[in-house]
């Protein structure tokens, strides 16, 4: 009788698994791996049907910084639609996307005072990638169109970003159509043997870097580094005197630096843009995830007057002529305003640091306990591994670690062996402690 009433009676989950193909997902894991239905959100909490409260961990994929449901960021975009929902921006511009370009060129002291837009994080790199080799044209170099990228680096999905993306899982099925590019060790930490600094790791790789330059600038146009943390892949942290050397090769060997800081902008690194710890501005810096604070999908490259001024010209054909159909669209450009707003108004970045220790101290058992290694921190992320041989099965363990989460009451998304938090900028000492005993319960149940 049950499965009849069943039948007559789907519910939402089961036909979400009928009709929509979720992403990142192997579809059949749903047969025993829960797909949550979610009908409200507010503060860092996420409510399903049940009302079950699940704490958002993980700001939902890296976007959410001031919480669901935000009273200032729902009204920004309410009274923009009272006003104008969309307009073209060829041809056309509006108050939201000029704003939010005067505010973020303000936030890079001008050195990146153009701002190209588009809707989410692949397309910025697209467009990194796509100015770059088009700027060498422009200067007589049509030769340099290759990329350099990092080993375990993660820049988007789409043939052009995946290119430069460095993650197994993600390129496997699709490595034949995608451009041949140059692929160099990661600056890692965790790579550090018997005593050897962070730094050391960071100028190894950086001589490494070197040796290629020197063979092969004529037919590079640009590298593309994720700022002190790959984020996908692993929450691999690095030394900031590894950006200092790039820029310093950059310079030296005529090639663009793209800082993709997708996933580590918007104060995740601890300063506005995680380029800052290490002094430099690159020739390109992306944005999307954090910028709308979770709401909108929005992505932007922002770019030096350099680069700009070589596309200005009275040929049509010397202009960028890249184009999303919501490129800066209205609503998303005032939930953005509305978050740099509250960065502002409320001492965000300051008020992170005792944020950052709070994470620091509720997770303080993760870093004595001797089945785990490379407890790490960079701001408001902070990532651990489990050591492999206290796995049973490492590529169930992921998944196993969500749903015991979800018995826990936090919404937590391990990457292989990582385990790793990236809360939203509002939680409370006391939610943050939480939090960490909450992901050491469902720990020691996965590994019981
Ligand atoms: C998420 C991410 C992207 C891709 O953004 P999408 O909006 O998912 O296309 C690119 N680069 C980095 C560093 C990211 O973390």
């Amino acid at each position: 009788m049950k499965v009849i009433s069943d039948l007559n009676q789907p519910t939402l989950v089961d036909r979400s698994l009928a009709a929509v193909w979720h992403p990142c997902t192997q579809m059949k894991h749903h047969e025993s791996f829960p797909l949550i239905a979610i009908t409200k959100g507010k503060g860092p909490w996420l409510y399903d049907e049940k009302g079950n409260a699940l704490l958002d961990c993980i700001s939902s994929w890296w976007t959410n910084l001031f919480g669901h449901s935000n009273p200032k960021i729902n009204q920004a975009i309410i009274d923009q639609l009272q006003k104008i929902e969309h307009v073209m921006l060829a041809g056309f511009t509006h108050q939201p996307v000029v704003e939010l370009s005067e505010k973020l060129a303000a936030l890079t002291n001008g050195n990146l005072g153009h701002v190209f837009y588009a809707s989410d994080g692949a397309s910025a790199v697209e467009i990194a990638l796509k100015m770059s080799h088009h700027f060498w044209q422009l200067n007589s170099k049509p030769q340099k169109k290759k990329f350099v990228c990092l080993e375990n680096g993660y820049h988007g999905e789409t043939l052009g970003a995946l290119a430069v993306t460095d993650v197994a899982i993600f390129r496997e099925a699709y490595g034949s159509l995608l451009q041949d590019v140059y692929t160099v060790s990661s600056p890692d930490a965790r790579k550090a043997k018997n005593g050897e600094s962070a730094e050391n790791v960071a100028k190894h790789a950086a001589a490494e870097l070197e040796k290629l330059l020197e063979k092969e600038h004529q037919h590079i146009a640009a590298i593309i580094v994720e700022p002190l943390v790959q984020c996908a892949g692993q929450m691999a942290i690095y030394s900031p005197e590894y950006l200092r050397l790039v820029r310093e090769l950059c310079n030296r060997y005529e090639i663009h630096l793209i800082a993709d800081e997708i996933a580590v902008g918007c104060g995740r690194s601890g300063k506005f843009f995680a380029c800052e710890h290490a002094g430099i501005w690159p020739d390109f810096l992306t944005l999307s995830k954090g910028i709308s604070g979770g709401y909108l999908p929005l992505s932007l490259c922002m770019t030096t007057d350099t680069i700009y001024q070589a596309f200005y010209s009275d040929k049509t054909q010397q202009g960028f002529l890249h184009s999303h159909s919501y490129t800066g669209n209205p609503l998303a450009c005032s939930a953005a305003l509305a978050c740099l707003k509250i960065f502002e108004a409320e001492n965000v970045l300051e008020k992170n640091l005792s944020r950052a220790q709070d994470l620091a101290n509720a997770f303080a058992w993760a870093k004595t306990d001797s089945g785990i290694e490379h407890w790490r921190q960079q701001g408001m992320i902070l990532a651990f591994d489990i050591k492999h041989d206290g796995i049973k099965n490492i590529s169930s363990f992921p998944r196993e670690m969500f749903t015991k989460g979800l018995e826990e009451g936090v919404l937590i998304r391990p990457i292989g062996n990582t385990i790793y938090v990236m809360p939203p900028y509002i939680l409370s000492t006391e939610e943050t402690m939480r939090m960490g005993d909450a992901i050491k319960r469902a720990l020691e149940k996965v590994l019981a």
